[in-house]
Protein backbone atom coordinates (compact mmCIF):
# COMPACT_ATOMS: atom_id res chain seq x y z
CA UNK A 1 0.00 0.00 0.00
CA UNK A 2 1.41 3.23 -0.89
CA UNK A 3 1.52 6.50 1.23
CA UNK A 4 -1.78 7.93 1.11
CA UNK A 5 -3.97 10.54 2.96
CA UNK A 6 -5.67 8.30 5.11
CA UNK A 7 -2.25 6.90 6.23
CA UNK A 8 -0.64 11.08 7.19
CA UNK A 9 -3.96 12.02 8.27
CA UNK A 10 -4.37 9.27 10.89
CA UNK A 11 -1.00 9.75 12.11
CA UNK A 12 -1.59 13.24 12.82
CA UNK A 13 -4.32 12.42 15.32
CA UNK A 14 -3.75 11.94 18.76
CA UNK A 15 -5.98 11.83 21.84
CA UNK A 16 -4.29 14.09 24.15
CA UNK A 17 -4.91 12.74 28.14
CA UNK A 18 -4.67 15.52 30.81
CA UNK A 19 -3.27 13.41 34.10
CA UNK A 20 -6.06 15.22 36.47
CA UNK A 21 -8.71 13.64 33.78
CA UNK A 22 -7.47 9.86 34.12
CA UNK A 23 -9.52 8.18 37.48
CA UNK A 24 -7.58 7.31 40.46
CA UNK A 25 -7.55 3.24 40.83
CA UNK A 26 -6.59 1.89 44.75
CA UNK A 27 -6.95 -1.42 42.78
CA UNK A 28 -3.40 -0.23 40.85
CA UNK A 29 -2.35 0.32 44.49
CA UNK A 30 -0.85 -3.07 44.78
CA UNK A 31 1.40 -2.97 42.18
CA UNK A 32 5.08 -3.19 43.03
CA UNK A 33 6.80 0.08 44.59
CA UNK A 34 9.23 0.19 41.37
CA UNK A 35 6.63 1.54 39.43
CA UNK A 36 6.44 5.57 40.29
CA UNK A 37 3.09 5.57 38.02
CA UNK A 38 0.97 2.96 37.00
CA UNK A 39 -1.69 3.50 34.49
CA UNK A 40 -4.33 0.96 33.32
CA UNK A 41 -4.93 0.87 29.53
CA UNK A 42 -7.63 0.07 27.63
CA UNK A 43 -7.13 0.05 23.89
CA UNK A 44 -5.53 4.16 23.54
CA UNK A 45 -7.24 4.99 26.79
CA UNK A 46 -5.82 5.68 30.24
CA UNK A 47 -8.66 4.25 32.54
CA UNK A 48 -7.01 4.31 35.34
CA UNK A 49 -3.89 5.38 37.22
CA UNK A 50 -1.70 5.05 40.73
CA UNK A 51 0.79 8.07 40.71
CA UNK A 52 2.97 7.71 43.62
CA UNK A 53 5.62 10.07 41.89
CA UNK A 54 3.75 13.88 40.63
CA UNK A 55 6.40 13.80 37.90
CA UNK A 56 6.56 10.47 36.68
CA UNK A 57 2.62 10.95 36.31
CA UNK A 58 3.12 13.59 34.07
CA UNK A 59 6.16 12.18 31.97
CA UNK A 60 3.88 8.47 32.02
CA UNK A 61 0.54 10.47 29.80
CA UNK A 62 3.17 12.12 27.65
CA UNK A 63 5.06 9.09 26.90
CA UNK A 64 1.87 7.22 26.75
CA UNK A 65 0.91 9.35 23.96
CA UNK A 66 3.82 9.06 22.19
CA UNK A 67 2.88 5.30 22.14
CA UNK A 68 -0.28 6.04 20.74
CA UNK A 69 1.00 8.04 17.92
CA UNK A 70 3.62 5.66 16.82
CA UNK A 71 1.75 2.29 17.37
CA UNK A 72 -1.82 1.82 15.81
CA UNK A 73 -4.08 0.32 18.42
CA UNK A 74 -4.61 -2.89 17.17
CA UNK A 75 -1.02 -3.73 16.57
CA UNK A 76 -1.13 -3.51 21.12
CA UNK A 77 -4.42 -4.48 21.80
CA UNK A 78 -3.07 -7.02 24.04
CA UNK A 79 -1.07 -3.92 26.36
CA UNK A 80 -3.10 -3.65 29.42
CA UNK A 81 -0.70 -1.65 32.13
CA UNK A 82 1.66 1.05 31.13
CA UNK A 83 4.13 1.83 34.28
CA UNK A 84 6.95 4.67 34.73
CA UNK A 85 9.52 2.73 36.43
CA UNK A 86 12.18 3.86 38.80
CA UNK A 87 16.21 3.05 38.37
CA UNK A 88 18.95 3.25 35.51
CA UNK A 89 19.29 -0.19 34.84
CA UNK A 90 16.79 -0.75 31.92
CA UNK A 91 15.06 2.27 29.25
CA UNK A 92 12.52 0.03 28.89
CA UNK A 93 10.75 -3.60 29.64
CA UNK A 94 8.12 -5.91 28.63
CA UNK A 95 6.21 -8.25 30.73
CA UNK A 96 5.36 -11.01 29.24
CA UNK A 97 3.78 -13.17 31.94
CA UNK A 98 0.36 -12.70 30.67
CA UNK A 99 -1.51 -10.32 32.96
CA UNK A 100 -1.19 -7.21 34.80
CA UNK A 101 -0.67 -6.12 38.46
CA UNK A 102 -4.37 -6.51 39.04
CA UNK A 103 -4.96 -9.39 37.50
CA UNK A 104 -6.39 -8.61 34.26
CA UNK A 105 -5.06 -10.47 31.19
CA UNK A 106 -2.71 -9.11 29.03
CA UNK A 107 0.76 -7.80 28.99
CA UNK A 108 2.55 -4.74 30.97
CA UNK A 109 5.39 -2.29 29.65
CA UNK A 110 7.45 0.03 31.39
CA UNK A 111 9.34 3.37 30.84
CA UNK A 112 12.47 4.04 32.97
CA UNK A 113 11.52 7.80 34.50
CA UNK A 114 15.25 8.73 33.33
CA UNK A 115 14.59 7.66 29.70
CA UNK A 116 11.31 9.74 29.63
CA UNK A 117 12.69 12.90 31.23
CA UNK A 118 15.49 12.91 29.30
CA UNK A 119 13.65 13.27 25.56
CA UNK A 120 13.56 16.94 24.66
CA UNK A 121 9.99 17.12 22.51
CA UNK A 122 8.12 15.15 24.55
CA UNK A 123 5.54 17.60 24.97
CA UNK A 124 5.16 16.79 20.98
CA UNK A 125 3.48 13.46 20.91
CA UNK A 126 3.62 13.58 16.62
CA UNK A 127 6.87 14.09 16.08
CA UNK A 128 8.96 12.09 13.39
CA UNK A 129 10.39 9.14 14.53
CA UNK A 130 13.71 9.00 15.77
CA UNK A 131 16.19 6.20 14.59
CA UNK A 132 18.45 5.91 16.93
CA UNK A 133 19.39 3.74 20.24
CA UNK A 134 18.78 5.45 23.44
CA UNK A 135 16.18 7.44 22.77
CA UNK A 136 12.85 7.33 23.79
CA UNK A 137 11.34 6.60 20.13
CA UNK A 138 13.97 3.50 19.98
CA UNK A 139 13.09 2.33 23.48
CA UNK A 140 8.88 2.81 22.54
CA UNK A 141 9.19 1.00 19.63
CA UNK A 142 11.37 -2.00 21.27
CA UNK A 143 9.45 -2.52 23.82
CA UNK A 144 6.48 -2.59 21.34
CA UNK A 145 8.35 -4.85 18.98
CA UNK A 146 8.57 -7.71 21.85
CA UNK A 147 4.78 -7.98 21.57
CA UNK A 148 4.35 -7.38 18.12
CA UNK A 149 7.35 -9.94 17.43
CA UNK A 150 5.40 -12.14 20.25
CA UNK A 151 2.22 -12.31 18.28
CA UNK A 152 3.21 -12.81 14.76
CA UNK A 153 5.80 -15.35 15.71
CA UNK A 154 8.58 -13.26 14.33
CA UNK A 155 10.93 -14.46 16.56
CA UNK A 156 10.35 -18.51 15.68
CA UNK A 157 10.45 -17.54 11.76
CA UNK A 158 13.65 -15.27 12.22
CA UNK A 159 15.69 -17.79 13.96
CA UNK A 160 14.74 -20.56 11.02
CA UNK A 161 15.51 -17.88 8.47
CA UNK A 162 19.33 -16.91 9.87
CA UNK A 163 20.48 -19.41 13.10
CA UNK A 164 23.10 -21.39 12.18
CA UNK A 165 23.29 -21.01 8.57
CA UNK A 166 26.33 -21.06 6.71
CA UNK A 167 28.79 -17.88 6.50
CA UNK A 168 26.92 -16.22 9.11
CA UNK A 169 28.57 -13.43 11.18
CA UNK A 170 30.50 -14.64 14.62
CA UNK A 171 28.85 -13.32 17.33
CA UNK A 172 31.49 -11.01 19.62
CA UNK A 173 31.26 -10.28 23.01
CA UNK A 174 31.78 -7.09 23.60
CA UNK A 175 31.92 -5.04 20.21
CA UNK A 176 32.98 -1.75 20.29
CA UNK A 177 32.69 -0.71 16.53
CA UNK A 178 29.20 0.10 16.46
CA UNK A 179 28.41 4.25 16.31
CA UNK A 180 27.48 5.61 19.51
CA UNK A 181 24.93 8.03 18.09
CA UNK A 182 24.65 7.22 15.17
CA UNK A 183 23.15 3.14 15.43
CA UNK A 184 21.82 0.97 14.40
CA UNK A 185 23.63 0.35 11.35
CA UNK A 186 22.10 -1.68 8.01
CA UNK A 187 25.35 -2.97 6.74
CA UNK A 188 27.53 -5.74 8.35
CA UNK A 189 26.01 -8.72 10.59
CA UNK A 190 23.82 -7.27 13.05
CA UNK A 191 22.04 -3.74 13.40
CA UNK A 192 23.24 -2.93 16.86
CA UNK A 193 25.97 -3.64 19.73
CA UNK A 194 23.06 -4.99 21.84
CA UNK A 195 21.86 -7.35 18.97
CA UNK A 196 25.28 -8.52 17.84
CA UNK A 197 25.45 -9.75 22.02
CA UNK A 198 21.90 -11.11 22.46
CA UNK A 199 21.00 -13.88 19.92
CA UNK A 200 17.20 -14.43 20.53
CA UNK A 201 14.33 -12.34 21.28
CA UNK A 202 16.31 -9.07 21.58
CA UNK A 203 18.68 -9.62 18.28
CA UNK A 204 14.82 -9.71 16.45
CA UNK A 205 13.27 -6.99 18.30
CA UNK A 206 16.81 -5.07 17.77
CA UNK A 207 15.70 -5.49 13.99
CA UNK A 208 12.16 -5.17 14.06
CA UNK A 209 12.84 -1.71 15.98
CA UNK A 210 15.57 -0.62 12.98
CA UNK A 211 13.01 -1.73 10.20
CA UNK A 212 10.32 0.30 11.36
CA UNK A 213 12.38 3.27 11.98
CA UNK A 214 15.31 4.16 10.01
CA UNK A 215 13.81 6.16 6.95
CA UNK A 216 15.34 4.53 3.98
CA UNK A 217 15.38 0.54 4.41
CA UNK A 218 18.76 -0.84 2.81
CA UNK A 219 19.64 -2.96 -0.62
CA UNK A 220 22.68 -4.55 0.38
CA UNK A 221 23.34 -8.35 0.52
CA UNK A 222 24.67 -8.16 4.17
CA UNK A 223 23.72 -10.13 6.95
CA UNK A 224 21.96 -7.05 8.88
CA UNK A 225 20.51 -6.01 4.98
CA UNK A 226 18.48 -9.12 4.46
CA UNK A 227 17.54 -9.49 8.66
CA UNK A 228 15.86 -5.80 8.67
CA UNK A 229 14.10 -6.77 4.93
CA UNK A 230 12.75 -10.24 6.36
CA UNK A 231 10.92 -7.94 9.17
CA UNK A 232 9.13 -6.62 6.32
CA UNK A 233 8.19 -10.24 4.91
CA UNK A 234 5.95 -10.62 7.94
CA UNK A 235 2.29 -10.30 7.93
CA UNK A 236 1.50 -6.34 8.91
CA UNK A 237 5.12 -4.77 9.26
CA UNK A 238 5.15 -2.76 6.35
CA UNK A 239 1.88 -1.16 7.30
CA UNK A 240 3.41 -0.13 10.61
CA UNK A 241 6.57 0.90 9.00
CA UNK A 242 4.69 3.09 7.16
CA UNK A 243 2.52 4.35 9.72
CA UNK A 244 5.66 4.93 11.77
CA UNK A 245 7.28 6.95 8.88
CA UNK A 246 4.48 9.31 8.06
CA UNK A 247 4.21 10.03 12.10
CA UNK A 248 5.03 13.96 11.94
CA UNK A 249 4.97 14.48 8.05
ZN1 LIG B 1 14.25 -6.08 24.75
Amino acid sequence: MSQDESESHSASESVEIALSSIPDDPKLDQAPGKYLAVFEIDGDAIIGKSVRDPKAGELGVQCWNRVVALIPKQYREGIVQFNIEAGRRWAGRFGGDGKNDVGRKGYKFSIAKYAADEEKNLSDAIRPVTARRGTLDWTIVHEMGHYICLKTDTIERFSRQFDAKPNMPVRREAPDDYPEDGSPVTDGGFVTSYAERTPGDEEVVETFTTFMTVDELPTNDSWAGRKIRFIGTVEGMAELREHVQAVGD
